[in-house]
């Protein structure tokens, strides 16, 4: 086996970096499954573009009805087969899970969004939904065949998704049974799904995220068979993640079922945002490392100068350095997966360690989208002109990418809410403490030491003093984090 060689398998580099990996036959299986067919159902996919939307039935009734190639249901509904959401609440742990995210990452990273959105519906509803919305809607979430029901998480809309608190303005009334819902949703990945948990204010709470609440919205209302409780407004013509569709939710008057408590309603939202956050960790460096083989493969037969590309010693100390970077940004992305799988049952009160978690979540988010991004437009340029041609698939990973550095909170975000749970509740402290345990050094005292002296300037001085300093963090932990890892 070369060095290069572990590159070329999702399952090959997984096995590398992790001592024990829960359902390596599951793994090797999904992996085979994509190599054979899911690949190419996938790009043909990315190539078509957008699915439809059939708004009105040949009756005239509206079904807003989503125009899929049958093969996407086939390529969609493998993983939900394999448990990628049941085993979750099955097996009480979110590893496999990630694991399965990782395996299918690389074939196409746009399909865990609808994974990702489902147990970001299925987790809240097991840890808050009522006894009556459990009964009713959790059995067909964790369904094991193509009949499973699809969540989505929908919380953004038209005035901007950085700012929840003042952007959401769907308004939630309390009903003789449940709650009613109206408002629009401007960025909703999977449209058309059964159950999405919808962020609402109630008509009586306070402005401000405070003010914010959960709730279920099934796709159909309960006593008038087959008609819609949402409607689709439009699909959106997106740049990548193309075979999901992303959607404008009208709600009026839908019918809703409150999650958690009301003074909760924030955190609730905020733990979807988290599952999501690590899921895009885990795909951002699947993808990178897909970015990475294409790049070798096509380096290793190119040739230039009398002998093929990787030969030449700049190129090959470019793959050398990338891949060192793709090992401790995989140890960053699954530390946060670790931490999750260790606090994602709590509740608010959260104890410290869902604190150091966050933290974790946060940089991973932002340094593996960034390391994504960057391999990806690297991948490109390793075939030259090539790379800028739709047919040879390399560009795709660079317009998934982006899409990656932008969803579930932009890089702004990941650092200012980095910086506030460093300086709310001191999370560095305890992943310093971490950090050292793996190997004391004097780099990690110098950044501890700069960390302070940022939290302490104005606030103003300190947001524009953030991005070096979290880029310093993310890089460090990351390079610390790997050596638990190395073979
Ligand atoms: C393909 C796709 C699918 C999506 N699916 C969903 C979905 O299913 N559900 C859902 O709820 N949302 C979804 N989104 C929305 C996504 O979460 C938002 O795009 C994201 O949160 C950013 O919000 P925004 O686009 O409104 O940008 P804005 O919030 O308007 O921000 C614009 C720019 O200002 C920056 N900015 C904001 N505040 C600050 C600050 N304090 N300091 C510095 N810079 C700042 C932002 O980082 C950004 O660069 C999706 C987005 C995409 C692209």
């Amino acid at each position: 086996m070369t060095l290069f060689d572990s590159l070329r398998s999702p399952v090959d580099f997984l096995q590398s970096r992790l001592c024990v990996i829960q359902h390596f036959d599951l793994l090797a299986t999904e992996q085979e499954w994509w190599k054979t067919e899911g690949g190419a159902i996938s790009s043909a996919i990315d190539r078509a573009g957008t699915p439809w939307i059939r708004m009105f039935d040949r009756w005239g009734k509206r079904v807003d009805e989503i125009l899929y190639p049958r093969e996407y249901q086939t390529m969609l509904c493998k993983a939900y087969r394999s448990g990628v959401v049941w085993r979750a609440l099955e097996e009480n742990s979110l590893i496999p899970t990630y694991l399965l995210m990782y395996t299918i990452s690389f074939y196409d990273p746009g399909i865990c969004c609808p994974y990702t959105v489902s147990l970001g519906t299925a987790v809240p509803l097991t840890k808050y939904g009522s006894t009556e919305s459990q009964a009713r809607f959790l059995p067909q979430l964790l369904r094991k065949d193509d009949s499973v029901w699809q969540g989505a998480t929908w919380m953004t809309e038209i005035g901007g998704g950085s700012d929840l608190g003042a952007a959401v303005n769907t308004i939630a009334k309390p009903a003789a049974e449940g709650w009613l819902l109206t408002g629009d949703k401007y960025f909703a990945s999977n449209a058309g799904a059964e159950l999405p948990v919808v962020a609402a204010r109630p008509e009586s709470a306070p402005a401000g995220v405070r003010g914010l609440a959960l709730f279920l919205v099934p796709r159909y209302r309960g006593n008038e068979a087959g008609t819609l409780n949402y409607s689709i407004r439009r699909l959106k013509d997106k740049v990548a993640t193309r075979s999901v569709p992303t959607g404008e939710i009208e709600l009026r008057d839908s019918e809703a079922y409150f999650l958690g408590s009301a003074d909760a309603g924030i955190y609730l939202i905020l733990e979807v945002l988290n599952l999501s956050r690590v899921a895009n960790s885990v795909v951002s460096v699947a993808l990178a490392q897909r970015a990475m083989a294409d790049a070798l493969a096509y380096a290793e037969r190119r040739t230039a100068f009398g002998k093929p590309v990787l030969e030449h010693p700049l190129l090959r100390r470019q793959v050398e350095v990338r891949l060192k970077l793709l090992r401790s940004t995989f140890a960053l992305a699954w530390e946060a997966v670790r931490l999750l799988d260790q606090v994602w049952m709590e509740r608010p009160p959260y104890s410290e360690r869902y604190h150091l978690f966050r933290l974790v979540a946060h940089l991973a988010k932002y340094w593996t989208a960034e390391f994504a991004v960057d391999t990806a437009k690297w991948a490109m340029e390793v075939h030259g002109g090539l790379g800028t041609l739709a047919e040879y698939g390399v560009e795709r990973w660079l317009r998934e990418a982006m899409i990656l550095a932008i969803w579930e909170g932009t890089p702004h975000r990941q650092i200012l809410d980095g910086l506030e749970v460093m300086e709310r509740k001191q999370a560095h402290k305890m992943l310093f403490a971490q950090l050292a345990e793996i190997a004391p050094n004097e780099a990690l005292l110098e950044v501890q030491s700069e960390i302070e002296r940022v939290l302490h300037l104005s606030p103003d001085k300190k947001e524009a003093e953030a991005e070096a300093l979290f880029r310093r963090l993310a890089a460090l932990s990351a390079d610390q984090l790997a050596q638990r890892y190395t073979q």
